[in-house]
């Protein structure tokens, strides 16, 4: 899964959310966030960002990010 990092807090861009193949952004209390069991990895939505706040699970430091996405996106 890709995960939404802290360069998205309190961006307003949306260009991710105009991509992604099945919806699977949510909105977070001051970011967006991706729902981890809804993205299929397909990464159109990491080179659209304009802040570069999209990474993949994988990257090192991301682990609190996919916590971060995975709470927010279970809140609706
Ligand atoms: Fe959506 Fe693909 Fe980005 Fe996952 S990697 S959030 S499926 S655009």
């Amino acid at each position: 899964t890709y995960v939404v990092t802290e360069a998205c807090i309190m961006c307003k861009y949306t260009d991710c959310v105009e991509v992604c193949p099945v919806d699977c952004f949510y909105e977070g209390e001051n970011m967006l966030v991706i729902h981890p069991d809804e993205c299929i990895d397909c990464g159109v939505c990491e080179p659209e960002c304009p802040a570069e706040a999209i990474i993949p699970d994988t990257e090192p430091g991301a682990d609190k990010w996919v916590e971060m996405n995975t709470k927010y996106a279970n809140a609706w």
